[in-house]
């Protein structure tokens, strides 16, 4: 049996959580879900002028939203950096790294001098008898000869001829360790099999594995995701509009839909679209995951949302709706307002793509009385309609309250009035909502209840 693996997500710090990176994180964390792996979570903190704690923040609460759960407490690089030194100097002890006591001017005018060429340190085969005691950068003693290979689950084999890359620095004359060195030690240290990241660190894998073999560590599996695109097919950016995830929650598309429609950026299953979190971990392979760049369609993504919003339980669907309110601000849902929502939602979550959608549609249950009208609704309530109105008030008194009786007592009236039924469904809209595009007025009508209905019927009466 293979061990379970082991993925990360391992953002730097530095702003909110770009659907890119939520992406990425949800590949990580289906691959692991569906394995009975681990999935973990590192914090790449080392710039300290750019990584903020607020940041930290607003990307645990990105993942958090979209229902991606980490195991154990997430790693902050920043506070392993003795270690990644302590890896350094061991590489220095075993010869597989060397004192590089070049300074940055003579390796600009050594640039300079030497144009296209890739630097290799005077340091590199000096005796070490004959060094300076003076500061120095710890260099990690490359192969020049030959080719370094990734394997990559995604690209396939990617060769990089070693004379093109230089002695990458791990720990700098002010003992600080580099970004790509303690990328690897770290995931080393913490026992991930599978790298999965965007292939803009399809470069830095081709480095990173010649520390892992001058370690002798085992190399994880790489697999590198070609980044999202725009709708117009150019690599997205904050020219494209909504590309924090926190603009998504902002904009009503449920987490659940996210995860679905995410997945669906880069893998594919088949012709499958709409799946739930059960098929996704099931489901979920790197050989899924296309070469070609996906890209955002916003089409996709609502039909995908409104998937979801009708699948959901009721009792999931308000605790997503009261979420919704309160990232967007809005105050909690009252009892009465639940009391009425509850009933309609079968019939709101049918229809809806999104949060706002469903709450537009839903306006009739969360508004008090007066009922504030629009100016279509206004106009719907006629004179003619408003005594047709008034007749249906007088009838309702004695109904029983159920769909049955109320489809009746409608007909009758249209009947009796020698009218459709629309006409009168129009000014109850207006007097039930304060709208002319609602759900229908049955399914108002029973969720609002007698005493509510009847007093927004007299309500528009005046
Ligand atoms: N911190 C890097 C980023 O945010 C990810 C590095 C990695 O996954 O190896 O792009």
């Amino acid at each position: 049996m293979t061990a379970a693996p082991v993925t990360r997500f391992a953002p730097s710090p530095t702003g909110y959580l770009h659907i890119g990176g939520a992406r990425t994180a949800l590949f990580n964390w289906l691959y692991a879900r569906g394995r009975g792996g681990r999935f973990l979570l590192r914090i790449e903190d080392t710039d300290r002028a750019r990584s903020t704690p607020e940041a930290t923040e607003a990307i645990l609460k990105g993942l958090t939203w979209l229902g991606l759960d980490w195991d154990g407490e997430p790693i902050s690089q920043f506070a392993r950096a003795d270690r990644h030194a302590q890896v350094a100097r061991q590489m220095l002890d075993a010869g597989t790294a060397y004192r590089c006591h070049s300074t940055p001017a003579e390796i600009e005018a050594w640039r300079a001098e030497n144009p296209n060429r890739t630097f290799v340190s005077p340091w590199r085969d000096a005796d070490p008898a004959g060094a300076p005691d003076a500061p120095f950068a710890i260099r990690l003693r490359a192969p020049r000869e030959g080719e370094t290979v990734i394997r990559d689950a995604v690209q396939g084999d990617v060769t990089f001829r070693n004379d093109q890359l230089d002695d990458m620095v791990l720990l700098r004359s002010d003992g600080t360790p580099t970004y790509m060195h303690a990328v690897v030690v770290d995931d080393h240290d913490m026992g991930v099999t599978h790298v999965i990241r965007g292939d803009d660190h399809l470069t830095n894998a081709a480095r990173q594995v010649q520390v892992y073999q001058a370690m002798g560590w085992d190399i994880p599996v790489f697999a590198h995701i070609p980044l999202i695109h725009g709708t117009d097919g150019k690599k997205l950016s904050k020219r494209h509009g909504a590309v924090g995830l926190h603009d998504y929650a902002a904009m009503g598309y449920p987490a659940a839909a996210m995860r679905n429609y995410l997945a669906r950026l880069g893998w594919s299953h088949g012709d499958d679209e709409l799946f739930d979190d059960t098929q996704a971990r099931e489901w979920f392979d790197l050989a899924g995951i296309g070469k070609a760049p996906a890209r955002l369609d916003f089409k996709k993504l609502e039909h995908v949302s409104g998937h979801h919003i009708g699948a959901m339980p009721d009792d999931a669907l308000l605790r997503e709706l009261s979420r919704f309110r309160a990232e967007i601000g809005q105050p909690a849902f009252t009892e009465t307002q639940i009391a009425r929502l509850s009933p309609a939602l079968p019939v709101l979550k049918q229809k809806a793509k999104t949060f706002p959608q469903l709450l537009e549609q839903a306006r009739f249950a969360l508004i008090g009385r007066p009922v504030e009208r629009d100016d279509k609704a206004q106009a719907a309530l006629d004179p003619v309609s408003l005594r047709i109105l008034s007749e249906l008030t007088a009838a309702l008194q004695h109904v029983n309250w159920t769909r049955d009786e109320l489809e009746a007592e409608a007909q009758r009236l249209a009947e009796a009035n020698g009218i459709g039924l629309g006409k009168i469904a129009a000014p109850l809209r207006a007097a039930l909502a304060g709208r002319t595009s609602t759900p229908s007025v049955f399914d108002m009508m029973l969720a609002l209840g007698r005493d509510e209905t009847l007093a927004r019927l007299a309500g528009a009466a005046g």
